[in-house]
């Protein structure tokens, strides 16, 4: 498969630098899987599974927030937060789901409400990754 240049980059630093055959993100809009060649694209990201494609190989991941961007040379996706399956802290992310199950129960207002449910995306889809 053609390849194209792709950069993962987050808050932490440089997740990924390389070439890639695909990336599968979940944007706002749903599913996008880019390909080389493919059109100028930006789009903001959601909470959900990622995918890369090396060298035949697929590596999955959490991602959440940020946008993606893709210019006919390279990809760039720039998340709030990206771990790939193998970087995951498993325990870790289910004390995060009871705490936002918590949060959801008592939250005292929309705001709080949305916070707890955005925390709780997050410790769902990290499980779901690690879990595979
Ligand atoms: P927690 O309550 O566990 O900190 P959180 O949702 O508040 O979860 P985030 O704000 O989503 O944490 O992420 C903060 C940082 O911690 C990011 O760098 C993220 O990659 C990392 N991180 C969060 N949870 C995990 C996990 N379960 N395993 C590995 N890294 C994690």
């Amino acid at each position: 498969m053609k390849e194209f240049k792709l950069q993962i980059v987050t808050p932490d630093g440089i997740e990924y630098d390389g070439m890639a055959e695909s990336v599968l993100v979940r944007t706002d809009d749903g599913d996008v899987q880019i390909l080389a060649g493919h059109v100028n694209y930006m789009a903001s990201l959601g909470t959900g599974r990622a995918k890369i494609t090396v060298g035949g190989k697929d590596r999955i991941a959490a991602c959440s927030g940020g946008f993606i961007t893709c210019n006919g040379i390279e990809v760039k996706l720039v998340a709030v937060t990206f771990e790939f399956a193998d970087e995951i802290d498993i325990e870790r992310a289910k004390r995060a789901k009871e705490r936002a199950e918590d949060e959801i129960r008592r939250a005292a207002s929309d705001k709080e409400l949305e916070l707890a449910r955005a925390r709780l995306r997050r410790a769902m889809s990290r499980i779901s990754v690690a879990g595979k």
